[in-house]
């Protein structure tokens, strides 16, 4: 039976979900896109499940995204001679260059980029944030720290340093090895990981090109400065909260994903919301009343996607997990406060470009017509989808486009149904029976009902959207 939800969710694969039949299951449960985490695995493995991905999809005609994650600068301490070491609050410890296997007093930390930014009083973090050390001095090939909170330090922890800008690409050789390799595969979208600034987003285009959309990761407390030159600059946003939470103060989280959610929804770019959604499921059947909430909290909000991480890439309940995050998405979106509070971020907008003038002209209209079934958007860039779902409209979202990539990537946008079809490039008319046909065989419409139909004419010019027509099925 085909979900009819408008929020979307991601799924990351793992060993706990790699296979046809779990992937199957997955997709049948309502999953929209799939993720392969770059940060494990090998091409051969990658190759593998996505290979499993795009058979299974296909057998099933879904357009399902398949999104390569980059690992990105995670920046890693090194080893030690004996394995572990206890570091004491109010003890020095050194973070230097040096060829040599740690102590109790000091750590190789192979960066140099780290102390060409750090300075006297900067944080340190090691360990997702649970071990913190202030800067007491620093020169290009050494920091010398004072323990704040102590804890049991290992090799190859990672480090995050919430206060420092640092002069390093998101794409790191590993990175662009990674990249080169997901976009010969044909992935849709790929995820740059720790960006620090827009220009991170403009450099990595002139690698992918259009091959995939970008999705920037946000999980550094200086993307807030440039927030919305990073989200003009990418296809989609990831509010990545678990590196989010390790650079900012943890409680500060949920109040940079509501500014980050409401600055993409004002600007209609795609937002995603990730990590530790229903994080207890990875080991019990049923979620925390918390869990649940976060879930219809973001959806609450209009993001576009809700992701699932460990939950489905190595949790004893994958499935199970898809079936309750999909289960929360309908009842929040079957309370008829969810529309309303998205429309109502709607009103009194002006300075409508052409495109947006007509796309909220046909959002008028479904909202004036009685008996309407549906949206039909005919997008060759995938633009005039997207700048219907910028409207939040209370009725589904047909995006019909000649492109297998663009109806993939559609199909993480909020409200949107991707289909595929060239016929309508030849002939304007074909626009009618067209989508009365993916209508009526989607089950989305019945006889007697209207669809309302956006399109850009000529068809391929991108980024034009001017014609407002509506038929009867
Ligand atoms: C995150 O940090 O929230 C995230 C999604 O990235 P990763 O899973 O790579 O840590």
């Amino acid at each position: 039976m085909p979900i009819n939800t408008r929020t979307n969710i991601l799924a990351t694969l793992g060993p706990a979900s790699d296979t046809e039949e779990k992937i199957s299951a997955l997709i049948d449960a309502g999953v929209d896109g799939f993720r392969l985490n770059f940060s494990h695995g090998t091409h051969e493995s990658h190759q593998k499940t996505y290979d499993i991905i795009r058979k299974v999809s296909n057998k099933k005609n879904a357009h399902i995204a398949v999104v390569a994650d980059m690992q990105g600068p995670k920046l890693r301490i090194g080893n030690f001679k004996n394995e572990k070491e206890t570091l004491k609050k109010g003890q020095k410890f050194t973070f230097d260059m040096k060829d040599e296997l740690g102590d109790a007093t000091r750590v190789t930390l192979p960066h140099k980029e780290i102390f060409e930014a750090l300075k006297a009083g900067d944080t340190l973090l090691v360990n997702d944030g649970n071990i913190i050390l202030k800067v007491l001095k620093c020169d290009k090939k050494s920091a010398v720290t004072e323990v704040v909170v102590g804890g049991v330090i290992s090799g190859h922890k990672g480090v995050n340093l919430p206060n420092s800008s640092l002069n390093i690409s998101p794409l790191t050789p590993k990175d662009l090895d990674d990249l080169k390799f997901a976009l010969k595969l044909g992935v849709d979208c790929v995820c740059l990981s720790f960006v620090q600034r827009a220009k991170d987003i403009k450099d990595a285009r002139k690698i992918i090109k259009d091959k995939a959309w970008i999705i920037a990761k946000l999980e550094k407390p200086q993307v807030m400065d440039e927030l919305d030159e990073i989200i003009q600059a990418s296809d989609m946003i990831m509010v990545a909260r678990g590196d989010l939470g390790v650079e900012c103060p943890i409680v500060t989280v949920p109040v940079l994903q509501k500014k980050i959610v409401a600055r993409c929804r004002a600007c209609g770019k795609p937002v995603i919301v990730a990590t530790q959604m229903l994080e207890s499921m990875i080991s019990a059947p049923i979620p925390t009343r918390a869990e649940v909430s976060d879930v219809a909290n973001a959806v609450y909000d209009g993001c576009d996607v809700v992701m699932l991480s460990g939950e489905t890439a190595m949790g004893n309940y994958p499935v199970e997990t898809v079936n309750t995050m999909r289960g929360v998405i309908e009842q929040v979106e079957s309370d008829t406060k969810y529309f309303e509070n998205l429309q109502s971020a709607f009103s009194g907008v002006s300075c409508y470009s052409e495109s947006r003038a007509i796309t909220h002209a046909a959002n008028d209209v479904v909202k004036t017509l009685d008996n309407v079934a549906c949206i039909a958007t005919f997008s060759v860039s995938g633009r005039t989808t997207l700048a219907m779902a910028h409207e939040r409209p209370a009725y589904p979202i047909m995006s019909i486009s000649p492109d297998e990539k663009i109806a993939r990537q559609l199909n993480l946008v909020w409200g949107v149904r991707s289909f595929i079809d060239k016929k309508f490039l030849g002939n304007f008319d074909n626009i009618e029976t067209v989508s009365k046909g993916f209508a009526r065989i989607s089950g989305l419409a019945k006889e007697g009902q209207f669809v309302v139909i956006t399109a850009g004419y000529p068809f391929g010019k991108v980024g034009l959207t001017n014609v407002l027509h509506i038929v009867r099925i």
